[in-house]
Parts: structure tokens; C-alpha cells; sequence
């Protein structure tokens, strides 16, 4: 089970950290994917573009390889025992433990004139999309490795409290291998979808733009590389590695380790293998956006697959909470 908010256009990061995962796990285990629009709502005050927002991340994913009748691809607000469940795991989240969570307190530094309640129990949202579907596997990018961590207490809490086996411990997926972060172009922390907009490549960019981006993408002008590599160059390398061949990778470590390294060089074959990888994801998803029928369809047979599973856990919750009295 996994989700991405739609509160922008998807990129690397998204792919990387996330998408790519969900197209290796849907042939070989039950899949729950959804799009965050409830969460979006925590930083979202304009709700005008969520539409159109929404059926872009629909349509990107579909065009990355996600087949919704292999996988139950649904809108988040399109299953309600989400909110109930939401609201029963309330009581075994503990004010403490959110205000101390990481992202809550960079999101207070991002948004400091809507410091929502909903802002701060987004972890708990978080476990309720994930323990309603009982999933033991989230695949995720690197930075929700502590959301995992509380929806494993909140998931311990509950069956220890109530009684009961309700809900398995999930744990952030990767397929044996470390969880993903795609840093920005700047240097400066990941990729992501709304802060800054030339240092993130999207899958919506047109290929002058990837080219662009990357030309312009921040190298250290010094190079000892006898010296720990800078992160800048670091990233560089990283970037390399999700497009580029072993063996154009090799040529450029090697280049690098003789101190002979060209970054306009490496910087244009890093743009080609971009764009070379994002073109066909956009022609692909264009298309799929502007069919409203289909996509229609598609969030309709989702969220009919993620209740199906939903009111079941509902149930059991429910038994083991002690709610129900006939
Ligand atoms: P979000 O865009 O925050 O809704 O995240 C959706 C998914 O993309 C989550 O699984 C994140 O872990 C993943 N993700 C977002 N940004 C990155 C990044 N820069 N590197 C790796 N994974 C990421």
C-alpha cells in the first residue's frame, strides 16, 4: 500500500522513491495505490487545481506502468472508513510524539500561517491509509521512513490495547535495497514537488526544459579526488546511475578519480538519458489525462476494490474495540 499527494506536478523523486516500486510489486502481491487528495488538503487552503491535480497523478502513474486492473488504484477520499479509522487510531497517537515528528516541524517552518490540526496528525492519516488495507509492505522513498515507524507503534498499540491481531507491523519496501532519495539539482535536500522548481526534474517537462535544468544543476568547481567526494558531484553521480549505462558510469567515475573529470560533459549525457527516460512518460500521460471516461473508470473500479478490504477491517477494529452492541 502506498500513496502521493496531488499537490503538484509528480517528479524523479515520485518515480524513484515510489512509482517504480508499485510497477515491480503489482504482478506478484495484492496492491493498494492510492492519491493522497486528503492529505493534500493539510497544505492545500486553494482547491481550485485538486481536478486537475488529481487526474494528473492518475494519469502520470498509469503512464509509468501502473495497471489498475492488476492493482487497486483509488482516490483516497473515494474510501470513507479511511476517516474512521483515522479517528480510532486518534486515540492511540500521542500528542508528544507528533509535535516531535520531523516533517511536522518543517512543514510548520513552510506553512506558518496554517499550522492545522490536520497538519499535525498527518502521521496518523498516514497509518490509517495503510493498517485499513492491513499491508505489511509500503513502498516509499526514504523521507517517509518515520511516518513507517509510527503507523508501526500506532499499528502495536491498538492490538495491544484492544486485543486482538488486527493489524500487521508494515515496513517501507524497497525490494531488499536501501530506500531512495533523489536529491535536488541545488544541493540542497531532495526533490520535491513544490519547493525549488528548476533544481526538480518533473515527468511533465519538456525536453529543453530537462536539458536546461541539468546544464544548470550546481557542480563543485574544485576537484580533489583524493578528497571525500562533494555532495554536489555526489548527486550528480546519483542522478547518473537512474539512466545512464554501467559502463558510461564507469568511464566517469574514472575520469573523476584521475582528477579529469568534464561536468559539461557528463552533464550532457545525464540531460540525453533523461530525456530519453521522461519523454515517453509524458506523451503517455497526456493522452490518458484528457480521457475522462477512462480515468473515471479507473478511480470507480479502485475504490470499489480498496472497500472491499476497508469495511472488513472496519469490522474488526470495531470488534476489538468493543463498539459493537447487537
Ligand atoms: P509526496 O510527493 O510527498 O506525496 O510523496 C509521494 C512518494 O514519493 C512517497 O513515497 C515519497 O517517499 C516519494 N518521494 C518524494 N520525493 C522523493 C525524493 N526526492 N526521493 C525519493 N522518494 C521521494
Amino acid at each position: 500500500m502506498s500513496g502521493i499527494r496531488p499537490t503538484g506536478f509528480l517528479h524523479l523523486g515520485n518515480y524513484f522513491g515510489a512509482m517504480r516500486n508499485y510497477v515491480r510489486m503489482q504482478n506478484d502481491y495484492t496492491c493498494y495505490f492510492m492519491v493522497a487528495d486528503l492529505h493534500a488538503l493539510t497544505t492545500l487552503t486553494d482547491t481550485k487545481g485538486l481536478k486537475a491535480s488529481v487526474r494528473r497523478v492518475l494519469a502520470e502513474n498509469i503512464a509509468c506502468g501502473l495497471d489498475p486492473e492488476k492493482a487497486a488504484f483509488y482516490c483516497q477520499s473515494h474510501v470513507p472508513e479511511t476517516a474512521e479509522l483515522y479517528l480510532y487510531l486518534n486515540m492511540v497517537a500521542l500528542m508528544g510524539e507528533l509535535e516531535k515528528t520531523p516533517t511536522f516541524k518543517d512543514k510548520v517552518r513552510l506553512h506558518p500561517g496554517n499550522v492545522n490540526a490536520g497538519l499535525l496528525t498527518y502521521p496518523v492519516l498516514m497509518a490509517a491509509d495503510i493498517l485499513l488495507q492491513r499491508a505489511k509492505l509500503v513502498p516509499v522513498g526514504k523521507d517517509q521512513e518515520q511516518h513507517l515507524e509510527i503507523a508501526r507503534n500506532y499499528a502495536n498499540r491498538f492490538n495491544h490495547r484492544y486485543g486482538g491481531e488486527v493489524f500487521p507491523e508494515p515496513y517501507a519496501f524497497n525490494f531488499g535495497e536501501a530506500l531512495v532519495k533523489v536529491p535536488s539539482l541545488d544541493g540542497n535536500g531532495k526533490m520535491s514537488k513544490s519547493e525549488n522548481q528548476m533544481a526538480t526534474l518533473y515527468l511533465a517537462d519538456d525536453d529543453d526544459t530537462i536539458r536546461k535544468k541539468i546544464m544548470k544543476a550546481k557542480t563543485d568547481s574544485v576537484v580533489d579526488p583524493t578528497a571525500p567526494m562533494p555532495e554536489t558531484i555526489a548527486n550528480l553521480f546519483l542522478l547518473l546511475r537512474l539512466v545512464a549505462a554501467e559502463d558510461v558510469i564507469q568511464q566517469f567515475e574514472g575520469d573523476y578519480a584521475k582528477g579529469a573529470l568534464r561536468f559539461g560533459d557528463m552533464k550532457k549525457v545525464l540531460a540525453e538519458g533523461m530525456v530519453t527516460f521522461i519523454a515517453p512518460i509524458r506523451e503517455k500521460a497526456a493522452s490518458i489525462e484528457n480521457d475522462e471516461a477512462y480515468l473515471r473508470q479507473v478511480m470507480e473500479h479502485g475504490a470499489a476494490k480498496a472497500r472491499e478490504r476497508a469495511v472488513e477491517t472496519i469490522r474488526l477494529a470495531k470488534e476489538a474495540i468493543g463498539l459493537i452492541y447487537y
